[in-house]
């Protein structure tokens, strides 16, 4: 080992590249190139990803739980909304301003319940799209559910979706019912 210090380093992944730095958790010579600063040093990205690993400890199937859960609560809820939000006029806005973090702090609840507080990477993205996704579809199927049974889905979607993306009130909801999601989950 005496010897590998005093002779010329060369990085683990470029053999044709010296190097002045090693891994300071396996001691592996790496370059600038291949070298992640972390606050206690350079390490190697293998190094780092093994304890990304670590940390994100959900599996793939967490991810299908969040989506669905975040489709299906924002669904209720983005129905209700559409439903009764806009019975107050402009104070809508200021009922959607009230209600959105609260509808948001709903679902990352029962997301983070869901799949057993565990941490995925993407975890909060999918959440939060997948709110926006079910509140949206909540109201397709508040306004369209009767085209739709009656065999006309293609018609009855593009008919009602003037309605659902005109609706201001219930957009503000969901963007703040997003964002709070986003905020709550790792
Ligand atoms: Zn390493
Ligand atoms: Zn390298």
């Amino acid at each position: 080992m005496s010897d590998d210090s005093i002779s010329t380093l060369y990085c683990a992944n470029h053999p044709d590249r010296e190097t002045m730095l090693r891994c300071n958790r396996c001691d592996k010579p790496i370059c600038y190139q291949c070298a992640v600063r972390t606050p206690v040093g350079y390490r190697c990205k293998e190094c780092v990803r093994g304890q990304q690993a670590v940390y994100f400890n959900a599996n793939r199937f967490d991810l299908v739980i969040a989506a669905a859960i975040g489709v299906l609560l924002g669904d209720v809820l983005g129905a209700l909304a559409y439903a009764f939000l806009g019975a107050f006029g402009w104070f809508s806005f200021l009922g959607a301003i009230l209600i959105g973090p609260a509808v948001g702090g709903i679902i990352a609840e029962a997301i983070r319940r869901g799949v057993g507080k565990r941490r995925a990477r993407y975890l909060k993205w999918i959440a939060a799209g997948a709110c926006v996704v079910g509140i949206l579809l909540g109201g397709l199927l508040l306004y369209a559910g009767l085209p739709l049974l009656a065999g006309a889905p293609l018609r009855g979607v593009i008919g009602v979706l003037p309605a659902i993306v005109t609706r201001l009130d219930v957009l503000l909801l969901a963007a703040l019912a997003a964002s709070t999601i986003y905020a709550r989950l790792v």
